[in-house]
């Protein structure tokens, strides 16, 4: 059996929370997505999640070996042996090469499909997307108040409950966060080009047309 491991990159909001979904419910590889994973950590008051807090709500990125450890776990799990879908995992060099390692023990030896999906987006649309973005905290799904609102205004569609916003989507959190991405993340998109597993994806348009974008070169 050939493993599947997808990675995806791109500024917040870009849109890779809902493709991901997506696509993981379509080939049944685990959405990891460390955003959400490390606010369970929290949730939990767990050691990790509390010491995590402090970055996360200042949009900075959590220690790069506390984030190591959690994703190592969640890629051992026996869920996650036919492959999976890491989102928001590497976020810096730092990362990258964590990563690196952290796939050295859980493949053990074992073929595997490695391909990094780059969302690209012009800034400008970027910071609306973050300030109306609310989600079910239920179902999880996301909706945006101006571009993609709920049938009922702060209800989700699914579950009838009220939607959620983030706690780091505020104007002045989300400044920092694009700070963070440009500074630190950003330069995940040569570091991958120069190995030749990068798939750049317009991440512009509708849910269904960038995701169908999406799907050729999953399937490439
Ligand atoms: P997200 O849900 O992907 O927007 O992530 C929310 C926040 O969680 C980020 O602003 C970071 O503070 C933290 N975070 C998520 N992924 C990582 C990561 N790979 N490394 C460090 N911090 C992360």
């Amino acid at each position: 059996m050939v493993k599947r491991e997808f990675l995806f990159l791109g500024a917040p909001a870009s849109g890779k929370g809902t493709q991901t979904n997506q696509l993981s419910d379509e080939t049944g590889l685990p959405h990891v997505d460390t955003g959400s994973l490390l606010r369970a950590e929290i949730a939990n008051k767990t050691p990790e999640g509390l010491e995590a807090k402090q970055h996360i709500d200042q949009g900075r990125l959590a220690p790069a070996e506390l984030v190591a450890k959690i994703i190592e776990k969640r890629l051992m799990a026996e869920d996650a042996q036919k492959g999976f879908i890491l989102d928001g995992y590497p976020r810096s060099i730092e990362q990258a090469e964590l990563l690196n390692g952290i796939l050295g023990r859980v493949d053990k030896g074992s073929e595997s499909v490695f391909k990094v999906f780059y969302f690209e987006m012009p800034f400008d649309n970027l910071m609306d997307r973050i300030i109306y973005r609310r989600s079910c905290p239920k179902c999880g799904k996301i909706y945006n108040e101006k571009f993609f609102p709920p049938q009922k205004k702060g209800i989700c569609d699914v579950c009838q409950v009220e939607l959620t916003q983030r706690k780091d989507d505020t104007e002045e959190v989300a400044k920092v966060r694009f700070e963070t991405y440009f500074e630190q993340t950003a330069p995940l998109i040569e570091y991958y080009r120069k190995k030749g597993v990068l798939y750049v994806i317009d991440a512009n348009g509708t849910i269904d047309e960038v995701h169908e974008r999406l799907l050729k070169e999953v399937n490439k």
